[in-house]
């Protein structure tokens, strides 16, 4: 579903952040993506969403067959990619309700699909805000205008339900929440997953990783991928932090 090989990316002031990154997401399976502070997961997830300011200088990203970065950030979302922020945006004047319905049709006219039917958008919205218990009013209020911290990030997991994606990457969605939406968010991730899509975690957290159960754990540190485990390489990094990696590198 995803190959990403030997990326380079810069920041827009020329210093370069992912220094040679290779990773393989096949449908179907779940990645942690772990690593220090600034060692640029944040900027990965961006470069695949297509972000501005970033520029890939060498490498190449191939989602389900397309070259991805070919394709303009719009047309990712389009193909299947949804990245739920680390900060959600909040875009006043546009209700949740309107904006996916908006997202929906978009992506169906994309795909030569039939726009979609008011009562299946309906029992989609009703599926969709029961899976993260998200309270009707904030389906239709604003886009997480006024949403506490916890309310944002149920309520990317809202959109990416409403969306179903085919590679859905998380950037610290567990960051400053509490025990309960960290529960419930995990529940609606794991629900979620099927044979056909896939996720990528980003976290800082072994504590996302007791409720939903990676395929793999990879840590990143300077740009690169350094290191490539299961479970229990996130319990490891827990117990003795990320140094020993750096230091077994090295060597
Ligand atoms: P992480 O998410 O792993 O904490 P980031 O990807 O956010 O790390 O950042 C990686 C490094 O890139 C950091 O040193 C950060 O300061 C730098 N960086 C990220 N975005 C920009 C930008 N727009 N301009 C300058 N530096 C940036
Ligand atoms: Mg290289
Ligand atoms: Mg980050």
């Amino acid at each position: 579903m995803l190959s990403i090989k030997n990326l380079h990316a810069s920041v827009e002031e020329g210093q370069e952040i992912l220094k040679g990154l290779n990773l393989e997401v096949k449908a179907g399976e779940v990645h942690a993506i772990m690593g220090p502070n600034g060692s640029g997961k944040s900027t990965l997830a961006s470069v695949l969403a297509g972000k501005d300011g970033y520029e890939v200088t060498e490498g190449s990203v191939d989602f389900d067959g397309t070259d991805l970065l070919d394709l303009k950030a719009e047309d990712r979302a389009k193909e299947g990619m949804f990245l739920a922020f680390q900060y959600p945006v909040e875009i006043p004047g546009v209700s949740n309700i309107n904006f996916l319905r908006t997202a929906i049709n978009e992506i169906r006219e994309y795909r030569k699909e039939d726009k979609i039917s008011a009562k299946d958008f309906l029992a989609k919205v009703k599926d969709a805000s029961n899976l993260v218990e998200l309270d009707n009013k904030l389906a239709s209020r604003a886009v997480n205008v006024g949403f506490s911290g916890g309310e944002k990030k149920r309520n990317e997991i809202f959109q990416m339900a409403m969306l179903e994606p085919k590679l859905a990457i998380l950037d610290e969605t567990d960051s400053g929440l509490d025990i309960d939406a960290l529960r419930i968010v995990s529940e609606g991730v794991n629900k979620l997953k099927s044979e056909k899509n896939a996720i990528i975690l980003i976290t800082h957290y072994q504590r996302l990783l007791d409720y939903i159960k990676p395929d793999f754990v990879h840590v990143l540190s300077e740009g690169q991928i350094i290191k490539t485990g299961t479970k229990e390489l996130a319990l490891e990094l827990e117990d003795k932090g990320y140094d020993w990696i750096n230091e077994e590198t090295a060597q």
